[in-house]
């Protein structure tokens, strides 16, 4: 069922696990994951950053989609659709659309207007019963030419974002998008303790989950995280899959060239991956 994000959350806090944030691009994506999810019986959000929004031809496309999904495959798991690194406008655009969970990354705004912003936001996702996630500081990655360390937030300016009323709060730990570099100081386990001191119950997210190694992921859990972004491990799996299927010739044996057959490999390959994180995040039978 779609809900927002809001109660998963709170009851990951709770329970010491995290919640998978999965990024979708396309209807195989999006039928990988859910099976996973289902198949688990681990809660799920679908991110969905403004590109890939775009490239499905608009939110409401994506928001239909899930819905019609989750109703066509029988889904009992919750399932929220989320927009990822949202600007104002995208943020308006998928409240539109029915999303039922926003991420406000108002890091490029001085901080009176990501805050004023933020507020405004907040109201309506209340209203509409949605889930909203705020960004402090800003998370780099490979292509704004983050090398060694990610940025790390201020604790004190979380706290006052968090105070705010967000559902879920993004800081800066060290944390990169992307690959990571081979010089990567690794997660700011210090920053995370001071956040979560202040913060409290605040469900915290890790963005940038493709790279992190395994006892680092367990070890920021421990300490609050309660939503963990994956995106470039599934991209990266799917490639490969669908590389190995072309390069050994299928696609040129009989109907191998259907999009069905071509586009499976990858697709099975996104489920195992979407499987292994849920399991090292703790949500399997969570739902
Ligand atoms: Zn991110």
């Amino acid at each position: 069922m779609l809900v927002s994000a809001k109660e998963m959350l709170e009851k990951a806090v709770a329970g010491h696990y995290a919640v998978g944030q999965f990024n979708i691009n396309n209807l195989e994506w999006t039928k990988a994951i859910l099976t996973a999810a289902e198949e688990t019986k681990s809660p799920v959000i679908l991110g969905v950053s403004e590109g890939a929004g775009k490239y499905m031809t608009g939110f409401k496309t994506v928001q239909d989609m899930v819905a019609a999904m989750v109703d066509e495959m029988g889904i009992t798991v919750p399932v929220a659709t989320h927009l990822d690194h949202g600007s104002y406008d995208g943020c308006k655009k998928c409240i539109e659309a029915g999303f039922t969970s926003i991420m406000f990354d108002g890091s490029k705004y001085p901080i009176e207007e990501n805050v004023a912003k933020t507020k405004e936001l907040i109201e309506i996702c209340r209203e509409k019963g949605m889930s909203l996630e705020a960004e402090v500081g800003a998370i780099g990655g490979e292509e704004d030419g983050v090398v060694g360390q990610g940025e790390c937030a201020d604790p004190n300016e979380c706290k006052m974002i968090a105070d705010l009323g967000v559902d879920m709060l993004a800081a800066g730990i060290g944390n990169i998008h992307g690959k990571y570099p081979e010089n990567w100081a690794g997660l700011s386990f210090e920053t995370l303790d001071a956040i979560q001191k202040l913060t409290g119950d605040m469900p915290l997210v890790l963005h940038g989950g493709t790279g992190i190694p395994d006892d680092m992921i367990k070890k920021a859990i421990d300490l609050g995280v309660a939503k963990i972004n994956v995106n470039t491990e599934c991209q990266l799996v799917f490639a490969d899959a669908t590389r190995k299927y072309i390069e050994a010739g299928k696609d040129l044996e009989g109907k191998g060239f259907d999009p069905r057959k071509l586009l499976k490999p990858g697709y099975e390959a996104i489920i195992d991956k979407v499987k292994e994180k849920m399991e090292l995040f703790g949500s399997v039978g969570k739902a």
